[in-house]
């Protein structure tokens, strides 16, 4: 049975209780979270090295970092130093988009040493595999499609992401109206090239019961993917992202039906001014379903820097009601990211996640900054170094210029915080 299942059926999981456990709340309230759907815990029953995260409403915002292969760079090793970099880090799920060298190794390579859920997206996989047998992709079989899938959720992956709201009619509004970067998503790109030249409907839409089968035999979680995710702040909350977030919500209550966790994935380039909006539509219309953004990027100018274009909307997103952050590094829009990207991507994506956290009122994160506050005014270096997010660099960086006394070499001799306790005669704050 799938989590969902057990959850409905009342049954506490080993999993529902870790989730509890880190989270700091009663097991009830999650399984009730499973239960309504709320709440995904992405663990496939393959996974067997699995420590539990659970998604959604009520619990921490995640955060999600990307690593794999490309058909330039395609080394094993390099993708296990990523993922250690994410790990380290301290992402809570780990995407592998390998497109390149031996796909199905260098994901069982990435399972076999991760803790954290793990995603893909096997349309990738397939497409290749079509591409090496028939020099197009184009002419993948369903069936092929569908073997792609199996051996993800065989080899334990604990989300997939599954493109299946690109639709004939979503093609058509995209058509119809025009767009600036027109299709950004690589997995709706092959399936639109792969529904234009073979004239039929999405597979993964047609037979979506196939899918959920499969889904719910591995306890495999659905990503419901946004193939028409806006790649430019001129193209956000138009016709075509609209019309497959309309399909995506009919699909999350029939894999809800089928006792298929599922969650959302959304844009993508959004302007500030359209977050909330977006954040709001996806919860309306797909009955609360976790929300997994990519970003969202709020400006399209900023190349080098995109991990913080990214965690900027990321925080409004997360403080809006966003659940899940997929990171953005600084080698986004340029080239494959390497293991210090990752580092500074998931880093900046944590900033977002946790100020999205202290709005939502999410346990423990206010507390957390108090502490740092707290910290801060005893001028007590070592704590401020553990309350960071990157501990080793707060150290680092404290310890490049000497200071004289306590204070920091920011003011030296006219350290604020000092100069208070000294000649005001204001008692520093204890914890
Ligand atoms: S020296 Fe300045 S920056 Fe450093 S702790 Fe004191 S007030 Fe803060």
């Amino acid at each position: 049975m799938t989590q969902l299942e057990l959850a409905r059926k009342g049954t506490i999981s080993p999993q529902m209780t870790a989730v509890a456990q880190s989270e700091g709340l009663e097991v009830e309230f999650i399984r009730r979270g499973l239960a309504d759907g709320t709440i995904v815990i992405p663990a496939n029953t393959r996974h067997l090295n699995l420590t539990p995260r659970g998604i959604g409403q009520g619990l921490s915002t995640k955060v999600n970092a990307n690593i794999g292969t490309s058909s330039d760079f395609a080394s094993i090793g390099t993708e296990l130093e990523k993922l250690k970099a994410a790990i380290d880090a301290g992402a809570d799920a780990v995407m592998d988009l390998s497109t390149g060298g031996d796909i199905p190794a260098v994901r069982r390579a990435v399972m076999a040493a991760c803790p954290l859920p793990v995603g893909t997206v096997p349309i990738y996989q397939a497409g290749i595999k079509a591409l090496e047998k028939y020099e197009t992709m184009v002419k993948m079989t369903v069936d092929e499609l569908f073997n792609a899938i199996e051996d993800h959720a065989q080899d334990g992956v604990d989300f997939v992401t599954v493109h299946c709201g690109v639709t004939r009619s979503a093609i058509d509004r995209l058509k119809q109206q025009g767009r600036v970067a027109d299709v950004v998503s690589r997995g709706g790109a092959f399936l639109i090239g792969w529904m234009l030249y073979n004239e039929r409907e999405n597979p993964l839409y047609e037979q979506y019961d196939r899918l959920l089968e499969m889904a719910r035999e591995y306890d495999m979680t659905l990503s419901l993917g946004d193939g028409m995710r806006p790649g430019s702040i001129s193209d956000a909350t138009d016709r075509a992202q609209i019309e497959e977030l309309l399909v995506i919500g009919e699909l999350v209550e029939r894999a809800r039906e089928a006792g298929v966790q599922v969650m959302v994935e959304g844009p993508g380039h959004v302007p500030l001014n359209q977050i909330e909006t977006n954040v709001q539509l996806e919860k309306s219309i797909c009955k609360g379903a976790p929300f997994y953004v990519l970003g969202p990027l709020v400006t399209d100018i900023a190349a080098g820097y995109d991990h913080i274009t990214g965690a900027i909307g990321g925080a409004l997103a997360a403080s809006f009601g966003t659940d899940f952050l997929c990171y953005v590094t600084p080698a986004e829009h340029l080239s494959l990211p390497d293991a210090d990207d990752v580092r500074q991507g998931v880093i900046a994506s944590r900033i977002a996640a946790h100020a999205g956290d202290i709005v939502k009122g999410v346990k423990g994160a206010r507390e957390w900054d108090y502490k740092m506050s707290v910290a801060r005014k005893q001028l007590n270096w070592e704590e401020q170094a553990k309350l960071s997010l990157d501990p080793e660099r707060s150290r680092r960086v404290h310890g490049q210029h000497t200071a004289a006394g306590s204070a920091c070499s920011m003011c030296g001799e006219f350290c604020a915080m000092k100069l208070v306790e000294d000649y005001l005669g204001v008692t520093t704050a204890r914890c």
